[in-house]
């Protein structure tokens, strides 16, 4: 899934990963739990998360070939948020194949609205946007853990994220064209029209 920073690649992600049994792998959600575990890594990742800015790309392989060595990836993955700059891609090529890249496209002024409204449960990690989900009180419907804001949501990391994503990350669009894989897919649409786009043009359908 490739795609500014709130255009759902997460959401479309899991989605997909339920659909079609294989696991959604998301460097950012390693990240996240490596902050949580205060492991080296996180330790590491956490600075460079809160200013908004990239972990770097050796290290980003390096989380990628560990979770790679894992079974559950015999059938297929799903990534989220990797490969994020060149470089990143042009190892990847090294390492395995990717079949499709689905590009999700919205607006840059759309990004910074989606993120000041999301929302994260503490406890089971659903995230919810609250001018989407209008009657949400501050406690996830399903768990009834407290959603809180991501810490590198606020709107000056937003800022640095989006021209991040402007500079190292838009790029892949064409590297993922020039090699045929990739698909375009609106996402300033509901999450089940942007869902079923993707289903449209998942491999032999
Ligand atoms: P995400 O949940 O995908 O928005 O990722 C959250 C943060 O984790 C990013 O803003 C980066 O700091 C870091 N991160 C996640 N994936 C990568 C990646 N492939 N390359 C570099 N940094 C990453």
């Amino acid at each position: 899934m490739l795609g500014i920073v709130g255009a759902g690649k997460g959401t479309q992600a899991k989605k997909l990963s339920g659909h079609i049994g294989v696991p959604h792998i998301s460097t950012g959600d390693i990240f996240r739990e490596a902050v949580k575990n205060r492991t080296e890594l996180g330790l590491k990742a956490q600075k460079i998360m809160d200013g908004g800015g990239l972990v770097p790309d050796d290290i980003v392989i390096e989380i990628v070939k560990e979770r790679l060595a894992e079974s559950d990836i015999a059938g297929g993955y799903i990534f989220d948020g990797f490969p994020r700059t060149i470089n990143q891609a042009e190892k990847f090529d090294r390492i395995d194949d990717i079949d499709r890249v689905y590009y999700i496209s919205i607006p840059e002024e759309e990004s910074v609205q989606r993120l000041k409204g999301r929302r994260l449960c503490s406890l089971c990690r659903r995230q919810y946007n609250v001018y989407l989900n209008k009657d949400i009180n501050g406690k996830c419907p399903e768990c009834g853990g407290k959603l809180i804001a991501r810490p590198d949501d606020k709107e000056e990391t937003v800022i640095v994220r989006i021209k991040n994503y402007i500079k190292e990350t838009k790029p892949l669009i064409n590297y993922y064209k020039n090699q045929n894989k990739l698909i375009k897919i609106d996402g300033n649409r509901t999450i089940e029209e942007v869902f079923n786009s993707i289903i449209d043009r998942l491999p032999g359908s």
